[in-house]
């Protein structure tokens, strides 16, 4: 039994989208951005989920809006993340790791390695874009998360949740992972899907999956026309479009898609087998 919380359901930009308010929404395909002032579900933050097992707390995915999520969530500690790919919106809050790296032990914090995993790709981008964290000549007096880096391939285990890389293509960036844990794949970013990919993603109960539009295709995401080719493919019991634009609304597009599927949204919260 484990629990998926979503952190943030938003693509890169977030919704609504900073460009789209700034022109008086003139350009919101849907009006979304302006409906997110009064209907929290259309407000997204950058995707992530947080999956809760055996008390652990698992994150995958640190983007630019991690404080805010666990301030909102109320997220109490993370014992390990994983990284789908090393896209800004999908690293940039690592940093702010570091408040779950110190915990209270007989009354003092003692602060803990906290481990992260991932391509060795995107393993190698975050060593680059935070060479500070990793460097031992850092000034530690405002404080750096301590993390121990695990470059991942195939099935490996984090704490008793055995885990299995998804490796997906999305545009050029190299080492693109969506993860399996159980009868559950999350797959974030995804253009398309190899063959050997394809047959990890057998008998799903549950396929969370980028969803950037309906329809106008992407250079390197999908939108629901692909996933409706996928979904026929692989027969998934449940499907849940997550890393969604302003071109979605889900109280209209909902109704248009495929019985099984819906829309996440920021804080939903869900309890697997
Ligand atoms: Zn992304
Ligand atoms: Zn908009
Ligand atoms: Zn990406």
């Amino acid at each position: 039994m484990f629990e998926i919380l979503f952190l943030g359901t938003g693509t890169s930009h977030g919704v609504p989208v900073v460009d789209c308010v700034m022109s008086d929404y003139k350009f919101c395909p849907k009006n979304v951005c302006k409906a997110a002032e009064t209907d929290p579900k259309h407000n997204r933050t950058r995707s992530s989920v947080l999956i809760s097992f055996n008390q652990k707390n698992i994150l995958i995915d640190c983007g630019p809006d991690f404080r805010t999520q666990v301030l909102r969530e109320k997220v109490k500690r993370i014992d390990a993340a994983l990284f789908t790919h090393r896209h800004s919106d999908h690293i940039n809050g690592i940093s702010d790791i570091r408040s779950f790296c110190t915990k209270i032990e007989n009354g003092k914090p003692n602060v803990h390695d906290l481990p992260i995993y991932g391509s060795q790709e995107t393993i190698d981008a975050i060593s680059q874009c935070f060479s500070y964290i990793f460097d031992p000549d850092t000034f530690v007096g405002g404080g750096i998360p301590k993390l121990k880096r695990n470059a991942v391939d195939g099935k490996f285990k984090v704490f008793d949740l055995e885990i299995e890389t998804i490796p997906v293509i999305h545009g050029s960036c190299n080492g693109c992972f969506g993860y399996r844990f159980a009868d559950t794949a999350y797959i974030p970013d995804v253009k398309s899907i190899p063959q050997k990919s394809m047959e990890k993603l057998q008998n799903l109960e549950l396929l969370i999956i980028d969803c950037l539009r309906m329809e106008r295709p992407h250079s390197t995401h999908f939108v629901y026309e692909d996933i409706k080719k996928l979904i026929a493919e692989i027969n998934p019991k449940k499907v849940i479009g997550t890393h969604l634009c302003h071109d979605i609304d889900y109280l209209a597009d909902e109704k248009a898609i495929d019985p099984r599927m819906t829309f996440a949204f920021d804080g939903l919260k869900l309890q697997l087998s």
